[in-house]
């Protein structure tokens, strides 16, 4: 099963919108296989944003995202990249449909809220970085419901 790797940033979690955002993202049928709140050190969110080293805006966005605690996260479903992305719009808020996480809280170019895997690729590459194999579990939603007694 497709999955991504789903970053509440510092801002996320400093404007008290964790519970927010994992509405939106279990409102839509989405399955988290893995969550828990860390606090990057700099090698570690270099190494998450290598991709962007050299770029202008990297030395900002890595003050950025040390500045206080993140939620990780690991979600499964079919298509689940390219939904979640959608889910979390544009980079930019002006840019962000209104209805997207962005578009509703993110403030700037850099203090949008929330990270979403750009494809399988990367989410594959995010997920390693962030979790230790065993922190990402199998289950069947709704097992709990089907399953107990009384
Ligand atoms: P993310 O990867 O966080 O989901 P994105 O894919 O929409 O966002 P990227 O271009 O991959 O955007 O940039 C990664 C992150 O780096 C952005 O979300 C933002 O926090 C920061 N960033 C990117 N470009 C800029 C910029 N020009 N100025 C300030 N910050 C930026
Ligand atoms: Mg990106």
């Amino acid at each position: 099963m497709e999955r991504t790797l789903v970053l509440i940033k510092p801002d996320g979690v400093c404007k008290a919108l964790v519970g927010k955002v994992l509405q939106e993202i279990e409102g839509q049928g989405f399955k988290i296989v893995a969550l828990k709140m860390i606090r990057l050190e700099e090698k570690k969110a270099k190494e998450f944003y290598h991709p962007h080293k050299g770029k202008h805006f990297f030395p900002g966005l890595i003050k950025f995202m040390l500045a206080a605690p993140s939620i990780a996260l690991v979600v499964e479903g079919k298509g689940v990249v390219k939904k979640i992305r959608k889910i979390i719009g544009e980079r930019i808020p002006e840019e962000a449909a209104p209805e997207t996480i962005r578009g509703q809280y993110a403030s700037d170019g850099r203090r949008n809220i929330i990270h979403g895997s750009d494809s399988p690729i990367s989410a594959e590459r995010e997920i390693e970085c962030l979790f230790h194999p065993e922190e990402i579990y199998s289950y069947k939603k709704k097992d709990w419901l089907e399953s107990e007694p009384g």
